[in-house]
């Protein structure tokens, strides 16, 4: 599991999704947390982190 681990990393790190759309944005946490950061789609700031549970 642990190879999958990176590739979760490397897969999820960084990635941000829209409350509203759910469409993916690569975005840096600090980034977003400064809302600096808008879904391209629905230009919407509710950005919630990737998370797979
Ligand atoms: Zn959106």
């Amino acid at each position: 599991m642990a190879k999958f681990q990176e590739a979760f990393d490397r897969l999820f790190k960084n990635f941000q999704v829209c409350r509203k759309c759910k469409s993916r944005i690569k975005a840096a946490k600090s980034k977003v947390l400064a809302g600096k950061v808008r879904c391209r789609v629905c230009h919407s700031k509710q950005l919630k982190p990737v998370r797979m549970k």
